[in-house]
């Protein structure tokens, strides 16, 4: 071999031991990133801690026979999930569906705070700040989850509203859920959801068709104050695709639940920026404060209709009646 060959034979071996050695180490990055994987899709599977879910919802006990929920407002990412897809699912109205109600968890907590404001009371409160590409708690779990994950969220949230449901219905001689949400179809306009008067059928069945779709039902009373509202006339037929979902239609008075359960859907003149949010809030508060004096749902003890300024005092609010 001649010294030209020697030094070429050892520039091969060298390329070879070179190629040897990238070999191994691609096999090791690739031994390395399995191992790191494996794991991290266990953790997919594991379902969300207590901890991991601190933060995601806001549940709150209240003072009052009212129950704020706002389910579609959330912004959060949920680590170790994935955005659901809707493979296979029917999209729309009752089916899949991700896209956010934008503002609708800040008016929600803006509608609490008058409340509070005025009555220096509480109504209970089930909001998410999970963004609803991850969960959606307006509908059946079949639906709203795609990860087993995420599955203790959803329940958390659903179990709040059963508890708090149950809690109002005997400190209270009934009480009013309403169901906060947006909608991109008319921005000058509100929606109500009821299933055509089935989530306020106790409500309907005690007061008469009024109470649902006459000047002083909840919807009426928004009308008076201003708001572009639907449907109308008030008795008409709610609108496809409106007309409420899951949340109402669970715990809806035409359950063993029994609260009056509407759903509002708010077009972005009531909610895309703070002026018009607490434009929104302040009538709300008022209108559900006249709602439930004028419906007696917060007196013990059956007493004639009240037309009177709808400012309850503390006794009232502690259940005493009057
Ligand atoms: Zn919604």
């Amino acid at each position: 071999m001649s010294q030209y060959e020697k030094k070429q034979s050892k520039t091969a071996r060298k390329a070879d031991a070179l190629r040897w050695n990238r070999n191994w180490i691609a096999i090791g990055i690739l031994l390395i990133s399995c191992h790191g994987l494996c794991p991290a899709q266990d953790t997919l599977a594991t379902p969300l801690t207590d901890q991991e879910m601190a933060g995601m919802l806001r549940l709150s006990e209240g003072d009052l026979p009212c129950m704020i929920s706002a389910p579609h407002g959330g912004r959060q990412v949920v680590p170790g999930v994935a955005p659901r897809t809707g493979d296979g699912m029917a999209k729309g109205a009752s089916g899949f569906f991700a896209g956010r109600d934008s503002f609708t968890e800040e008016l929600a907590l803006q509608v609490i705070d008058c409340l509070e404001e005025r009555l220096q009371a509480k109504p209970f409160q089930v909001i998410s700040s999970v963004h609803r590409k991850y969960v959606d708690f307006n509908r059946p779990v079949d639906i709203a989850i795609e990860s087993s994950r995420i599955e203790p969220l959803y329940q958390r949230y659903h179990d709040a509203l059963a508890s708090y449901a149950n809690q109002i219905k005997q400190r209270f001689p009934g009480g009013l859920l309403l169901d906060i949400h947006g909608q991109g179809t008319r921005r000058d306009l509100v929606y109500r959801g009821t299933q055509n008067g089935r989530t306020v059928q106790r409500l309907i069945d005690a007061f008469g068709i009024d109470a649902h779709s006459g000047s002083q039902s909840l919807f009426g009373m928004l009308q008076q104050r201003g708001w572009g509202i639907y449907p109308i006339p008030l008795d008409g037929k709610e609108q496809a695709g409106f007309t409420g979902g899951h949340i109402v239609r669970t715990y809806g008075s035409h359950t063993p639940f029994g609260l009056e359960a509407i759903q509002l859907e708010f077009g972005a003149d009531y909610r895309s920026n703070q002026e018009a949010r607490s434009k929104t809030a302040e009538d709300l508060a008022d209108v559900i404060i006249a709602f439930l004096d004028r419906y007696h749902l917060w007196h013990r003890v059956a007493a004639p209709v009240d037309l009177g300024p709808p400012r309850p005092d503390r006794t009232q609010l502690q259940g005493s009646g009057r």
